[in-house]
């Protein structure tokens, strides 16, 4: 493949560091353009220095004098503040775009990428959770592919490579079913931040670890996955596989699945976005059959992990419910990582946010902009009567 100019928006996040080290084993094929950051100046600057940056962003203003006074002697382009993010992503110099920002906060600069005409790289599912129909029908107005960096969607994705014209009949969603898999529902109700962010496989940032224990993330990904393949939420099960070695499945007509199976490392859904439709080698451990044993899967279990059919109800409402859902989620989680609420307060306080909401869709991104703002307020309010 010809050498890709990249930029990565969430540099210095678990996807982001993750998507450097693939990089790092191949730089022959890539030029890192672009890096963003939230807070992390110190990170920033050496990954800057060390990937030979054309400009970095730190989001963070108050940052800025920091980064740029290091970056002072090396040739890189120092800006501040999310417009900086949006202004750039279009830039001439970039070829692909890798979205790994925390949240709802991915929406905008992941609008202007596609605008731009830029093949964006998904690693921030709340993007199409929030508002997929907007930010999918931007994707073929633009004709730009959306590669998908969840390693779930990655293997749906990679098992769909081989479907040809053939209808997919349903989606076998697989979830680790995080820390709390095997727990009683009151050890559960007890649990701390510091508990739910023991995940067992996989390697990622605070939020999604929390929604891993909750298994919101699983409601986010059905979510996700309904956008990227136009797929019906009824036609997506989920099932719980604590190895996390099958990364999904698709399932055609006349039976028969088709799996991805790789071990739980997100460097290979990173590499196989970036170098789509390239494979690349990588360091990863690779699947030794004989010593996993054997593979187990179950049914998720509605009771203790309700915040998986609060996606369900959130996608069957369908209008802006899923960008409400996710609001009062990320304000609730938030509040959960500061041990201001207990866990069971996290889908108690989606429920409650999207009772009082109603489900009639935005069609802009000023629209959507202002029912996240609208929903984030009223789950604050929702918040109070649950904080500790
Ligand atoms: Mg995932």
């Amino acid at each position: 493949m010809g050498k890709r100019r990249i930029a990565i928006l969430g540099s210095t996040g678990s996807i982001g560091t993750q998507a450097l080290d693939v990089i790092r084993q191949h730089r022959d094929l890539f030029d890192v353009e672009l890096l963003t950051a939230n807070n992390n100046a110190e990170l920033l600057v050496r990954q800057a220095i060390e990937f030979d940056a054309n400009a970095v962003v730190i989001c963070n203003e108050n940052k800025y004098d920091e980064v740029n006074s290091a970056l002072l002697p090396h040739d890189v382009k120092v800006f501040a503040g999310m417009d900086a993010v949006c202004d750039l992503v279009g830039g001439s110099n970039i070829d692909m775009v890798l979205t790994a920002l925390v949240g709802f906060s991915g929406l905008r600069p992941t609008v202007e990428a596609i605008k731009a005409g830029k093949p964006v790289a998904l690693a921030n599912k709340e993007t199409l959770v929030a508002a997929g129909a907007l930010v999918t029908a931007l994707a073929r107005e633009h004709r730009v592919p959306i590669l998908p960096v969840d390693s779930e969607h990655s293997a749906i994705f990679q098992c769909l490579q081989g479907a040809g014209n053939n209808a997919v009949s349903r989606i076998h969603l697989t979830a680790s079913g995080g820390p709390f898999r095997t727990w009683e529902k009151s050890a559960i109700a007890a649990a701390r931040a510091s508990d739910a962010l023991k995940h067992p496989n996989w390697s990622m940032g605070a939020k999604v670890t929390v929604d891993s224990a909750t298994m919101m993330n699983k409601g986010l990904e059905v979510i996700e996955a309904k956008w990227l393949f136009d797929i019906a939420p009824d036609d997506i099960n989920v099932v719980v596989h604590p190895e996390s070695v099958v990364h999904s499945m698709v399932e055609f007509e006349d039976g028969s699945v088709l799996a991805q199976l790789a071990s739980p490392d997100m460097r290979e859904p990173i590499q196989y976005a970036l170098a789509y439709p390239e494979r690349l080698s990588l360091n990863n451990r690779k699947l030794d059959f004989a010593s996993l044993g054997s593979l187990s899967f179950f049914a998720p279990d509605p009771d203790r992990f309700p915040c998986l059919g609060l996606a369900f109800d959130a996608i069957r409402s369908g209008g802006n419910m899923p960008c409400v859902m996710n609001a009062a989620n990320e304000v609730a989680v938030d509040a959960f990582l500061r041990d201001r609420i207990g866990f069971y307060d996290i889908p108690a306080i989606v429920r409650d946010t999207m009772a009082v909401s109603d489900s009639t869709s935005a069609t802009t991104l000023g629209g959507f902009l202002e029912i996240n703002a609208e929903a984030k307020a009223r789950a604050s309010e929702i918040l109070a009567s649950y904080s500790n």
